[in-house]
């Protein structure tokens, strides 16, 4: 569909085939609102804001200026997820997502994994909000608690009762240097969901130092990561003896993007 289509059948809950088949010219209201949508793109507003919504894994989720707009490489870290939980025998599945956003990666886990519990927690209150509301929309909402934090500090000390099988995260990544440069849809975004402090690394230092605390003795953690950011985790990880390097896993590009890791085996 192209930009124009999607637009009218964001204002008209139509099919694009009823566009053609069943045009019926537009009321005043909905060519005022097609005509906002208009400007709004010509300012550079991302396409998924001015219609509301996006779609991650085949799942409806809204959107607007209070979450990053899900990307296609996250759904390879869902999959990724998937993949691996099917391994996994134990039910339910305990599974920390770190940033909420939209609730895009929490959601589609609860939805695509036959039984588990989803912890998925975000700094921003306003992020939370949009989340809770696209759990309730996708009918998940009660195999996710959405919790403020930012990463760990909420969580008492780890016991075995609040340890999980899964930490899976798509931190901000990019460096703080690089945010003025970005392309100006993204700039639209909020800054906390991007930021990723001098070299991009700040919140994978972060998990990387506490991971281990909250993981099951044989636990994952998935990370989505910049594309060229592969060489600096290796020698990040190096100064963390308590995780195996699974593997880096490619996008359709041929660039390195998710990263999982396991808990060391002694
Ligand atoms: N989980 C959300 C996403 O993957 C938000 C991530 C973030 O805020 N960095 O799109």
């Amino acid at each position: 569909m192209n930009e124009t289509e999607l637009m009218l059948t964001s204002i008209l809950g139509c099919r694009r085939v009823d566009l053609y088949a069943d045009w019926k010219p537009l009321d005043e209201f909905q060519r005022l609102h097609l005509d906002r949508m208009k400007s709004e793109r010509q300012n550079g507003r991302p396409l998924q804001y001015v219609m509301g919504w996006t779609e991650f894994m085949g799942l409806k989720l809204c959107v607007d200026e209070r979450v990053l707009i899900p990307r296609f490489e996250t759904e390879l870290l869902v999959e990724s997820v998937l993949k691996t939980a099917e391994k996994i025998s134990r039910q339910p599945l305990e599974i920390l997502d770190i940033g909420s956003g939209s609730g895009n990666i929490a959601i589609a886990l609860a939805v695509f994994l036959e039984k588990c519990q989803v912890t998925s927690v975000d700094i921003s209150e306003e992020a939370l909000d949009l989340a809770r509301e696209n759990a309730k929309i996708s009918q998940v909402s009660h195999e996710i608690n959405f919790i403020r934090s930012d990463i760990f500090n909420a969580f008492k000390t780890p016991n075995e009762t609040n340890k999980f099988d899964i930490i899976v995260s798509n931190p901000p990544y990019i460096s703080s240097q690089r945010i003025p440069h970005l392309p100006i849809e993204v700039q639209f975004e909020p800054v906390l969901a991007l930021d990723g402090g001098v070299r991009g690394l700040f919140f994978y230092e972060q998990i990387f130092a506490q991971a281990q605390l909250f993981l099951k003795p044989d636990g994952y953690l998935f990370l989505e990561i910049g594309d060229d950011q592969r060489k600096d985790l290796e020698d990040l990880l190096k100064k963390y003896s308590c995780f195996d390097i699974i593997e880096f896993k490619k996008d359709l590009n041929e660039r390195d993007r998710i990263l999982i890791l396991c808990q060391t085996r002694f």
